[in-house]
């Protein structure tokens, strides 16, 4: 059944090319069967047939390779899987070949991604460290589930190198860090080298797990700075056309994915064939249309920042975020998601998302075309009313996730919906 030998030979290949050429290549033909299509198959299948009861017999016993039932591989997952690898794959002038392999295992949500992980590593008794602003579901997961299992998170804002030493002396047994950089929805930066140094000079043997949605693997590779688990929410960037939801646990350790197949096979959080293979399609175009969503993200930044009805903007592309110069250094760009304070509170808020045409008001990121949402009313309701003012989240923020449309197009949609408050 382990079938990651497979899983992780492509990226070796692939990791001399450039980033755009290994979203296009990398991967394609892995387990496919030989045929003169130019794309992929879709192999939408719960089960695999064996030529014969020998067959069987050894594929069960593992002497020979192939899929079995689609819970526990599936080639057209396994084409998505060796693609992200190639993308957040650890740069193959820095080590040996054996030390750049990496191991992508794909999920049927993000959720399903970051629940799977703190099973695979976690047991009862065991404290963790997990980032103070994290995404909603994530932060109701380590609140409300994990703790049911025994385990013990303990909250710490990575932003703050001082916090971070100190948690961690003061919980030394820790078996994972969690966190998100950029957070979601104050986009607030964590030095993910400065805080892999500081936990592993207490605890070596800490898992560190970065939940790279925002950044995606174009912006940011985490693994390159000593992390050792990438999460994502492919739903996001990574599909980029909203039309899935879906999950990514990229490690560069065989004992996390091993551990973490073992989850896949017997509790289940396995991906759908087909979302993985309109996933595949997405990641084809990532970069450029990253790329342009940053262009037009860093415009519309620079326009809410001079516009007289907006308090605050952030961006960690602005000179006046105060993680400007970390962004700088840890990104390539700096994102598509924007967010702003209205003057004027939920009411003025209420009237901009109203107003607008061209963006759709709806949760969720990272798709091509502009989405807008009000966290303190949506994706951090649930949040107590104190906690929200402490992360700093106020009622009159909004948060725009930047697409590919013409830029002046938004802008102009901005402007008319914030000249009617
Ligand atoms: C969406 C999201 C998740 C959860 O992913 P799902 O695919 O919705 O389960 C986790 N982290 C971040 C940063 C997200 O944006």
């Amino acid at each position: 059944m382990e079938d990651s030998k497979r899983r992780d030979a492509i990226q070796l290949f692939y990791l001399k090319y450039g980033f755009a050429t290994r979203c296009l290549h990398a991967g394609e033909k892995v387990g496919q069967p030989k045929s003169k299509s130019h794309t992929n198959a879709i192999f939408q299948t719960s089960t695999f047939t064996f030529d014969d009861a020998e067959e069987g017999a050894d594929i069960f016993a593992q002497k020979r390779e192939g899929f079995v039932y689609t819970r526990m591989g599936n080639p057209t997952v396994m084409v998505a899987e060796a693609k992200l690898n190639a993308l957040e794959g650890r740069e193959i002038k820095l080590a040996d070949p054996e030390n750049v392999r990496v191991s992508s295992l794909l999920f049927s949500s993000g959720m399903a991604a970051t629940s799977s992980l703190t099973y695979a590593l976690l047991k009862p008794g065991d404290e963790f460290l997990r980032g103070a602003v994290l995404y909603g579901s994530s932060d109701h997961f380590f609140v409300d589930v994990a703790p049911k299992f025994g385990m013990k998170p303990v909250v710490v804002n990575t932003c703050k190198p001082a916090e971070l030493k100190k948690a961690i002396k003061a919980h030394p047994k820790a078996k994972m860090l969690f966190f998100e950089t950029p957070t979601n929805p104050l986009l607030e930066i964590t030095d993910i080298e400065d805080a892999v140094k500081t936990v592993k000079a207490v605890n070596p043997e800490i898992v560190v797990a970065v939940d790279n949605t925002f950044a995606t693997p174009y912006l940011q590779q985490p693994l390159n700075h000593g992390v050792d688990v990438v999460m994502h929410s492919t739903t996001k960037y990574l599909s980029g056309h909203g039309t899935i939801i879906g999950g990514a646990l990229v490690t560069r350790h065989d004992w996390i994915k091993d551990a973490l197949f073992k989850i896949m096979k017997d509790h289940g959080p396995s991906p759908s064939p087909f979302d993985c293979w309109l996933l595949n399609l997405g990641m084809k175009t990532l970069p450029i249309r990253v790329d342009k969503c940053c262009q037009n993200a860093m415009t519309i930044a620079r326009f809410l920042e001079q516009h007289p009805k907006v308090e605050k903007v952030y961006y960690p592309g602005l000179e006046s975020h105060p993680q400007h110069e970390l962004a700088k250094r840890q990104m390539r760009l700096f994102g598509g998601m924007v967010g702003f304070d209205i003057k004027g509170g939920y009411a003025c808020a209420q009237k901009v998302m109203n107003n607008v045409h061209i963006f759709s008001l709806a949760v969720s990121l990272g798709c091509v075309d502009s989405l807008i949402q009000h966290p303190a009313s949506m994706t951090h309701a649930s949040m107590a009313p104190e906690a929200r003012a402490k992360a700093g989240i106020g009622d009159g923020h909004i948060r725009l996730s930047i697409g590919i449309e013409e830029e002046e197009d938004i802008i102009h949609d901005l402007e008319q919906a914030l000249k009617k408050c």
